[in-house]
């Protein structure tokens, strides 16, 4: 499921499109489209992207000061620039067209996921209740919500109203990297901690980032690449474990990881 280093890596896709003029939108699937193609065809059709930007999973690309697009990316979402072709990747459910000769393609297999439009865009992040970036958060902002918190530290990571950009994979890697069990309850820990937590959770996302968020590129002392029951703990040459926690699987390491 994409998350923060996914999207950010979609935005690098999409910045390829700025300054360009979208010529033309073709919906294949419009169960993924949140708004009216007349809307598309008036607001963006024509137009030229000014800026993108990204807040924790959602991609934003700005046709004017307020009117955007908005991408989220489901389960297994993904944007693609690349010349224009009529032999379209399987599961294209929006494709843009530029004046370039190129395109922007959202992809997705599986059901979720949505391009939407807003003429406010700050209005629509209010609304969605949208916490803070991840990367963007300040230390002392963390710091205060953490202290607030009594759930535990991996439902705390993936509150998106809290702060937004984590999920499941990436909050068991800054977890696993901070030596913390995923359900020891927030406010269980040290002030200290949370300092550290937040270190981890800054490392783990530029990290990944920079290794275009593929689990082969990432350093072997990283837990995404051994997600499975039984696999070699990076740490302790222990076996990683996996629990379930709000009904979704993660993985950690017993050993590494104590309460
Ligand atoms: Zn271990």
């Amino acid at each position: 499921m994409p998350e923060l280093p996914d999207v950010e890596l979609f935005k690098k896709q999409a910045d390829k499109a700025l300054d360009t003029t979208i010529e033309d939108i073709e919906v294949t699937d419009s169960k993924f489209i949140g708004v009216a193609k007349s809307t598309l065809d008036k607001y963006v059709k024509g137009k030229k992207p000014q800026e993108s930007s990204r807040r924790g999973k959602y991609l934003f690309l700005l046709m004017s000061s307020s009117n955007a697009l908005i991408m989220h990316f489901g389960m297994t979402g993904l944007l693609k620039y690349s010349k224009q072709t009529s032999d379209l990747p399987e599961y294209t459910k929006c494709l843009f067209l530029l004046d370039n000769g190129h395109q922007l393609m959202y992809i997705s297999k599986r059901k979720l996921g949505k391009v939407e439009f807003t003429k406010n865009l700050d209005a629509w992040i209010d609304k969605t209740g949208l916490g803070p970036d991840a990367l963007e958060i300040s230390e002392a902002d963390f710091l205060s919500v953490f202290k607030e918190s009594r759930s535990a530290i991996k439902s705390f990571l993936t509150n998106q109203s809290l702060m937004a950009g984590i999920g499941n994979i990436y909050a068991d890697e800054i977890l696993f990297q901070a030596g913390m069990h995923p359900k020891q309850k927030t406010n269980s820990f040290d002030p200290d901690d949370g300092k550290k937590l937040y270190g981890h959770m800054q490392e783990v996302l530029k990290k990944a980032i920079e290794k275009e968020a593929d689990p082969a590129k990432l350093p072997d002392s990283y837990l995404i690449p051994k997600r499975k029951q039984g696999a070699k703990c990076p740490g302790c040459g222990g076996k990683v474990n996996s629990y379930t926690l709000s009904g979704r699987r993660g993985y950690f390491c017993p050993k590494c990881q104590k309460k």
